[in-house]
């Protein structure tokens, strides 16, 4: 007997949509996302389509009425529950533009539950232009598979950040000047966690200290070498990910 084909079709593209998702929907779209599908996807008449809502989870749904530049989308079927994220925060300083976008997409695909943006008196950048990252954000979350999105709230100073630091909730600090091994920081720091990463010019003495006194504050080394931003921001995520998130 011939195996059942895979259904949804592994080759359905993925696209997140904004707007509450369940059986029978009808989806409109329009612009981006209708070129996508028609132009760069060649979807036809028919042609199963996944979608995630950052709500609902996943739904299969068909695609329908195609015009040259619009088809609706039908939902058919649930394929997926919302899944259950992590409950960890990369709070990073903004750095350049390029940097930052990749940082954006790797923490997604990392599986991180916030991107806390924080600007520090060194950070180079003083601005972010969050609908960037969040296009970013969604873009890395429909090729990886997430069912929900990372939250990216708009950036906030250190000293507000320190200030309103909810209870509970681990602030491993990555410190260019040394701290607790990774590892050994972890295995004794359960639950809640977010890793802060300073810019490319670091963290400075006030801030620093400042950092260090915070009860929930440990400062953690990623290293004998300097690395950069991103590069610190990316190992830190995929470290705890491995040790205390959810890659086993
Ligand atoms: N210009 C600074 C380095 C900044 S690196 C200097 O020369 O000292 C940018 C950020 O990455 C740092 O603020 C820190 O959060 C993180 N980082 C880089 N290397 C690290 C390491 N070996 N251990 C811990 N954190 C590190």
């Amino acid at each position: 007997m011939p195996a059942t084909p895979a259904w949804p079709p592994q080759s359905a593209p993925r696209l997140f949509v904004d707007a509450p998702l369940g059986q029978g929907v009808a989806v409109p779209l329009d612009g981006n996302p209708a070129h996508y599908l028609l132009s760069v996807m060649r979807v036809k008449e028919g042609d199963i389509v996944l979608l995630f809502d950052n709500r609902t989870g996943e739904w299969a749904a068909e695609a329908h009425d195609i015009r040259k530049r619009d088809v609706t989308l039908r939902v058919v079927q649930q394929t997926r529950p919302l899944e259950k994220v992590p409950d960890f925060w990369l709070c990073a300083a903004p750095i350049k533009k390029g940097r930052i976008d990749l940082v954006a997409e790797k923490a997604c695909e990392l599986g991180v539950a916030r991107l806390q943006p924080v600007l520090t008196r060194r950070a180079v950048v003083d601005r972010l232009n969050l609908s960037r990252l969040q296009s970013h954000l969604v873009e890395a979350a429909e090729q990886c598979g997430r069912t929900a999105l990372p939250e990216l709230p708009e950036m906030v100073k250190l000293s507000g950040l320190l200030t309103n630091w909810p209870k509970g909730r681990h602030l491993f600090f990555a410190d260019e000047q040394g701290g607790t091994p990774m590892a050994q920081a972890l295995a004794s720091r359960p639950g809640p966690a977010a890793f802060l990463i300073g810019p490319e010019g670091g963290f400075d003495d006030e801030e620093r200290a400042l950092i260090r006194a915070h009860p929930a504050a440990v400062a953690v080394s990623l290293g004998p070498r300097i690395l950069r931003a991103e590069t610190a921001a990316i190992a830190a995520t995929s470290i705890w990910m491995a040790l205390s998130g959810d890659w086993n």
